[in-house]
């Protein structure tokens, strides 16, 4: 494969910036001709092609580079990375400044060229930086490149600290999240490494991290693609090591599936709202979608005062402790009471929270400061201070959201410590509709939130992928992030529009956009409000037509949720998250129980439970299979199953006997080729079923590989139904790793190509009198599965929450409206002109917006 990105040298090296790349008392006009000066400073000196300014022009529309303190570093998009011939720097120093946006005025402007991670390097150098007002300061009157090229190119201490020593037993990994190591599987690896009882460090270059501290673990800022070596020692160091990478490695699949879902989310989410009038707008980053219009309200932080106030050391320790335990306390009751409001999910967010009161460090610090002689309160909010800050320091989203939520954890137990210096309180909201705004939220504040007051959210700080995000998203209040340090001097009161989907807060709106946006929001609240009404009932065309509507769970616990979301069904029960989860292989009794209780959690609804699909993304460390340079074209799915005879006999018997217990239950196989890889299958299920004896149950296969499609009349013969995984066939199809964040936005399963495959799939099950079902992403998307529809899938299998958006769109056509998109959709040369004939199908009331 050719390989466009260009070398990349060590760090330190990496990043050397020229004089020539360095030009003082710039005086560009504005914004874009500062960008346009920093291109081609960029482009003479060979670090980019010419092109890279109009990358760097278009990041702006999509984020904010304004870092604040008057320094903004614009860099290009990630697609365009391959314009990137050399890492490289230009900086601008602009000794009068140039407005960045509304409100934000940058001084030093220093455009970053690189094609890997390496600006991590210097945002490190200039958080530091900024944090020295004064220095900061000098530079914008230097008359010697040399003091910039010094500052900003000095190498930091802890860049470069003493290597760190490996223990005694040890393994190599490469980290493969996607969006690196954040605080969920931080708290994962931290319970593991705890659960060992042995001594286990994480390394990345010289910096190593204890794994049962989280914060350490976190402040070694491990990003995708990041080596690191895992290392043991003390009592059966080896079966811990072994035991620990198994949990870390098998986080693998759900952090790759969870990228992959918010990538495609992110590039089908459906365009904003655009103001018409005259309007100051400030961008941040999308956190929340949805639309509203409420007064400004912020929260500005109270700088409490800590008083410091020694005491013995004794008595500050047991009161410390006494502390912390009361806030674990307080920490449980709000993850219980956030799991019964907003679902387990949002809750772990607390438990995570939780797990930050162990970190030594913490603990540490505090009581070396109490050594030196300082009071209990002081030396705690000094030693989050700290931690916090070197985690916002790094310059990364992930950390910046572990750094609100260490510093939401501060304060409660400063709140223990002593009431009076809890800190800001949301208890003098004004009247009406609010936006808040503040530096940051944090996320018990967020989740205390009363969605019908508060209606939008800004912060300062903070990034999508932050704990405030999330509940953001759960509660339904629109929100943005990032949004500059401009907010904080935003006039109370003021009227704006928050947009979260785009991340932009229109101020002062003309009366059109208000009233604009009113009926955008009334839209969507109606439009939400109708497909939660009519979820439980069926999906049926304007002319009657049904198709049913089943849920993708893997546990029967996921079970009343999928139910009471309108799921008519599991049509598609992922059996390898059994596997993966558990870190052991599960034995036939137990894969028996897991069965029966879906079946009987399903109360006589329809099952269909996949055989095990391991390989590509979804790696079982346990079952130690041998390595493949390319897992998605190895051995995975069936073609594994036909191989491990232990691995498919129990789960076969165990499903027979399910069967046999009664209940609705099909069985249906992944990843299948080949005519002989079915009729191997379908003899296995035969020779089973017969010892088990059970009854016969309907026996499917997935279309997920080209081959099976265009030989779907081969298939047909040999099987009850086919079940389509658009995920993979888009992959396969197109050619596109459905992991590769930077292909998203082009592995659209709506591509032409894709549906044709899937065309000819459903048209042969029709000939052979079998029916076809669509368990991918596709059929969760309101307008691909009235596609799939159209085109005689009649079972579509999606994510609990998408059903009722799903069966609203099934409702709102008839079948030859669907029917005659679905073949126009077939004629089209893009998956573009395919997404414009959603048009077509839009309700009467969207089509008039
Ligand atoms: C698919 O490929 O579309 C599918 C449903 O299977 P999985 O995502 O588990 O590979
Ligand atoms: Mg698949």
């Amino acid at each position: 494969m050719a390989n466009t990105a260009p070398q990349t040298a060590s760090p330190g090296t990496a990043m050397a910036i020229a004089p020539e790349l360095v030009r003082l008392d710039a005086r560009p006009s504005d914004k874009a001709a500062a960008i346009q000066q920093l291109g081609q400073l960029l482009a003479a000196a060979g670090c980019t092609d010419p092109a890279y300014a109009a990358s760097m022009a278009a990041r702006e529309q999509a984020a904010n580079t304004f870092l604040g303190h008057g320094v903004a570093i614009p860099h290009g998009m990630a697609a365009d990375r391959h314009l990137v011939r050399r890492n490289g720097l230009a900086i601008l120093q602009v000794r009068d400044g140039i407005e960045w946006n509304p409100g934000q005025r940058a001084h030093l402007i220093v455009g970053i060229a690189a094609a890997s991670d390496e600006h991590i390097a210097i945002l490190r150098r200039l958080t530091r930086l900024m944090q020295d007002e004064a220095s900061l300061a000098r530079l914008l009157t230097v008359t010697d490149p040399a003091a910039i090229i010094a500052a900003l190119g000095a190498e930091t201490p802890d860049v470069a600290a003493v290597a760190a020593t490996d223990l005694a037993e040890r393994f190599d990994w490469v980290l493969d999240y996607p969006t690196g190591l954040h605080a969920r599987p931080a708290t994962r690896w931290v319970e593991a490494a705890r659960a060992t009882g042995a001594r286990i460090q994480v390394r990345h270059g010289a910096q190593a991290a204890d794994a049962s501290a989280l914060i350490a673990l976190l402040q070694l800022g491990l990003r995708p693609g990041d080596a690191i070596t895992v290392s043991a020692e003390g009592r059966d160091a080896a079966a811990a090591l072994a035991r620990f990478r198994a949990t870390i490695t098998g986080l693998s699949a759900q952090e790759k599936a969870d990228a992959a879902m918010a990538a495609r989310r992110a590039t089908t989410a459906t365009k904003g709202f655009e103001p018409t009038g005259p309007v100051i707008t400030l961008a941040g980053i999308g956190a929340s979608p949805g639309l509203a219009i409420g007064r400004l309200h912020l929260l500005l932080s109270h700088q409490v005062a800590i008083p410091d106030q020694p005491l013995p050391l004794a008595e500050g320790g047991a009161r410390l402790e006494h502390a912390i335990r009361a806030t674990r306390a307080q920490l449980k009751a709000l993850e219980d009471d956030t799991g019964r409001r907003l679902g387990a999910a949002d809750a772990a967010i607390f438990k995570a929270q939780a797990g930050l009161l162990d970190d030594p460090d913490l603990i540490t610090t505090t009581c070396q400061l109490m050594v030196e002689g300082h009071g209990l309160a002081w030396s705690w909010h000094q030693a989050v201070d700290r931690i916090a800050g070197s985690l916002s320091a790094l310059g990364n989203p992930v950390l910046a959201g572990r750094a609100a939520d260490l510093r939401d954890v501060g304060r409660r137990v400063l709140g223990q410590i002593d009431p009076s210096l809890a800190g800001g309180s949301l208890s003098d909201l004004p009247e009406g509709k609010v936006i808040l705004v503040a530096e940051d939220l944090s996320p018990s504040d967020t989740a205390g939130l009363d969605p019908d007051r508060v209606v939008g959210l800004a912060t300062a700080t903070g990034g999508p992928t932050s704990h405030t995000a999330i509940l953001a998203r759960t509660l339904g209040v629109p929100a943005l992030v990032a949004g500059g340090a401009g907010l904080m001097d935003l006039k109370p009161g003021t009227e704006a529009i928050i947009d979260g989907i785009a991340g932009r807060l229109h101020l002062d709106p003309t009366e059109a956009d208000l009233s604009a946006a009113r009926s955008f929001i009334a839209r969507q609240a109606e439009r939400r409000a109708r497909e939660a009404a009519q979820r439980a009932e069926p999906a049926a065309t304007r002319d009657g037509t049904r198709i049913e509507v089943a849920a993708n769970i893997n546990l029967p616990d996921q079970a009343a949720f999928a139910l009471a979301q309108g799921a008519e069904g599991v049509g598609l029960m992922r059996t390898e998250f059994l596997f993966l989860e558990s870190g052991v292989t599960p034995d036939e009794d137990s894969q028996f129980a897991t069965y029966r209780a879906m079946i009987e959690a399903l109360q006589g609804k329809p099952l269909i439970v996949r055989a095990l699909d391991i390989g590509g993304d979804k790696q079982v460390p346990h079952l130690r299979l041998p390595v493949e340079a390319n897992p998605f074209l190895g051995v995975r799915g069936a073609r594994l199953l036909l191989r491990r005879p232990d691995l498919m006999e129990p789960q076969l018997r165990a499903l027979y006997r399910a069967a046999a217990a009664g209940g609705a239950l099909s069985i249906m196989f992944p990843m299948v080729t080949s005519v002989a890889e079915v009729v191997a299958l379908r003899a296995a299920c035969d020779r089973i079923r017969a010892a088990v004896g059970a009854p016969e149950v309907p026996v499917g296969i997935m279309v997920e590989v080209p081959a099976a499609a265009v030989q779907a009349d081969a298939l047909a013969k040999h099987v009850d139904f086919f079940s389509i995984g658009t995920n993979d066939l888009t992959q396969y199809v197109l050619a596109m790793d459905r992991q590769n964040p930077e292909l998203a936005p082009e592995a659209d399963s709506l591509h032409p190509a894709v549906l044709r495959m899937i065309a000819m799939t459903v048209q042969a099950a029709e000939r052979a009198g079998k029916w076809t079902g669509v368990c991918g992403g596709l059929a969760g998307e309101p307008f691909g599965a009235a596609l799939l529809a159209g085109m005689g899938v009649r079972e579509l299998s999606m994510t609990p929450r998408d059903i009722p958006a799903v069966k609203a769109a099934l409702r709102g056509a008839s079948m030859d409206q669907l029917q005659a998109v679905a073949a126009k959709a077939l004629e089209c040369a893009t998956a573009d002109e395919v997404r414009a004939l959603e048009a077509d199908l839009a309700p009467a009331e969207q089509a008039a917006a």
